[in-house]
């Protein structure tokens, strides 16, 4: 199809999206907001890809290496709940929206690759502070026009987690703005 928008990373292709100075200072500093998710959304013909970030501190409740067998467990559930794209993303079922590759990374997965906040000290590997995930989830649509709405499980499936700031991209136009638990609805 040949897309512009989804070739690469969904950030760097969307030169909409890159535009937010105060996101491109987040991303390039590798900081974040305890409690504060970013979500990125491109929706283009039936095509759909998202890219999650979120604290590790959102997500398992720490943000180190996991050591002992419990946080290991932890993380490990954590990233089984984040590859369901359909409760994550929150998509209306009429969309018939099905997962075609989720990929989750994380500093504390090392078997994920690298994460940007990653650092090698000497000897065992050294987190990086402020470790954090990240899920890229491609999905198609059979009837992306019924994309509408989000109503993402985030925030039922994570309980420390408080607001979520979304950025999309597709047939409605461009959307910015930030759910809360409170309020996770998104109409776009
Ligand atoms: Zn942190």
């Amino acid at each position: 199809m040949g897309s512009w928008l989804l070739r690469g990373s969904l950030w760097g292709s969307c030169v909409l999206l890159a535009a937010s100075a105060q996101a491109q200072a987040l991303r390039q500093y590798g900081t974040h907001v305890h409690g504060r998710g970013q979500r990125d959304l491109v929706l283009d013909g039936q095509r759909l890809v998202a890219e999650l970030r979120s604290p590790g501190a959102d997500i398992v409740g720490f943000e180190f290496l996991p050591r002992f067998e419990e946080q290991v467990a932890a993380v490990e559930a954590a990233a089984a709940s984040l590859r369901d794209a359909a409760r994550i993303l929150g998509l209306p079922a009429a969309a018939g929206c099905g997962s075609d590759d989720v990929d989750v990374r994380s500093a504390m997965m090392p078997d994920t690759g690298h994460d940007h906040d990653e650092r090698q000290g000497d000897g065992a590997p050294v987190i990086a502070e402020h470790a954090e995930f990240r899920v890229t989830y491609r999905l198609t649509c059979a009837s992306p026009e019924k994309v509408d709405r989000l109503a993402p499980g985030y925030f039922g499936t994570f309980e420390r987690t408080r607001e979520l700031r979304v950025r999309a991209v597709g047939p409605w136009g461009q959307w910015s703005g930030t759910v809360t638990r409170d309020r996770p609805r998104l109409d776009f």
